[in-house]
């Protein structure tokens, strides 16, 4: 068995190699970079200088420090957002640099407080990462966003262990789910991206008009837009990389025409919004826009993010994934959304990628929209995946085929 240490190893060639695809010269900025794991961080720099960055960007974020902050700071302050590191990113971008953005806070991290503050402070950073994301909900970057465990994810994820060991059961899923404990990692993305492909394939030679889920609490008709089109896996920048936004990825995805939603659907999943936890949540749509909430847990959270902007309230993005995925048969829940989209069939609220529809990344704002493309400064996953989820797609001509059931795919 390989030791702790080459895992780690293996895993920061993984997120360099397969996942940004971080080019011989380029540039590499990572976000989040999580103070707990420096070491990993190290690891990853290391890599990054091996292949031939030029440069390797870190923003650092420490759990506490962003706790401490919320229970402190002054109540005014949490409009403001650090531009330096914005700019930066922009900049970056502009340049054609690599991104990385590391997941894994603490999912209940701002617990207890005060609401005001987190719905600023999320308003703020959404705000503020706008023009950035611009670029990567175009694939103009090469981008990835992938998992690092901190102790306060790991006792979400195992609140049995104590934080140590918890932190080691979380990096021994991580790289299980990532493939790497097979003997050649890459090799097994590669097979497992082609099955994905496959997929993708079919539905977009299909171009279904409708999708139409059913499940316990699920009665929901999705019209998907003239042109669209499915992807999975890889994705590609104008300039040619091919990478993998995601790591772990499960999902075949598209986008819904944001005004043409309509029916009732349950989540099976809690949702986290910036540390403060949605559960047991059901939304009905009309004309594409959710007209209707309720939620066992965190329903005034739900309701400030659909209240984000009109786009926050209309669906971008539709996501289809086995319930026997490796994820979902982990029988865990993450509390993250890295994690559980990927074990599971999920729709976002807000805005949608650009490269589902064809043509979609030279279109105006308005021409987009006029497609069915919705945007928002938001977009969050949420889970609708079962194994009692049943999915039909209807053709053009108005008949209707199965494209999931008991929440497998059918074809
Ligand atoms: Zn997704
Ligand atoms: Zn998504």
């Amino acid at each position: 068995m390989k030791q702790f240490s080459d895992k780690l190893r293996s895993y920061a060639e993984l997120l360099l190699r397969k996942g940004v695809n971080l080019q011989p010269g380029q540039r590499l900025f990572v976000r989040k970079a999580p103070v707990e794991q420096a070491e990993f961080v190290r690891i990853l720099s290391e890599t990054a200088y091996r292949m031939g960055a030029r440069h390797v960007k870190l923003f650092w974020a420490d759990d506490r420090i962003t706790r401490t902050r919320f229970e402190l700071a002054p109540e005014d302050s949490f409009s403001e957002y650090p531009t330096h590191q914005t700019d930066a990113l922009v900049e970056g971008a502009r340049r054609g640099d690599a991104f990385i953005s590391i997941t894994g806070a603490d999912p209940s991290l701002l617990d207890g407080i005060e609401s005001r503050r987190v719905t600023e402070a999320v308003r703020a950073e959404n705000h503020a990462m706008n023009e950035f994301r611009s670029y990567s909900m175009r694939n103009a970057v090469n981008w990835l966003v992938a998992a690092v465990p901190t102790s306060g994810w790991a006792r979400t994820v195992f609140p049995r262990l104590a934080a140590k060991n918890a932190v080691e059961r979380l990096w021994k899923q991580i790289f299980h789910l990532c493939r790497l404990d097979l003997d050649d990692p890459i090799e097994a993305w590669e097979q497992h991206a082609a099955g994905i492909a496959r997929r993708t394939r079919h539905l977009n030679a299909k171009q279904y008009r409708e999708l139409h889920y059913s499940a316990p609490g699920t009665d929901l008709t999705v019209s998907l837009p003239e042109r669209h089109e499915w992807h999975g896996v890889g994705s590609r920048t104008p300039s040619g990389i091919v990478f993998i936004p995601n790591i772990p990825t499960e999902e075949v995805f598209t986008l819904p025409h944001c005004r043409h939603v309509s029916g009732t659907v349950a989540a099976t999943r809690p949702l986290a919004i910036s540390g403060r936890t949605i559960d047991e949540f059901q939304l009905r749509f009309e004309h594409g826009r959710v007209v209707e909430i309720s939620a066992r847990v965190g329903e005034d959270c739900l309701r400030e993010t659909i209240d984000t902007d009109p786009g926050a309230a209309r669906l971008g993005e539709v996501a289809l994934v086995p319930d026997s995925s490796p994820i979902s048969r982990s029988g865990l829940l993450f509390h993250n959304t890295l994690f559980d989209e990927n074990a599971s069939c999920h729709l976002a609220l807000g805005r949608a990628y650009r490269f589902c529809l064809q043509d979609g990344e030279h279109l105006s704002s308005d021409a987009f929209f006029e497609r069915g493309g919705n945007s928002s400064m938001v977009h969050y996953d949420f889970m609708i995946g079962s194994n009692q989820l049943d999915i039909d797609g209807v053709t053009a001509d108005g008949s209707s085929e199965s494209v999931f059931r008991s929440g497998e795919w059918a074809f």
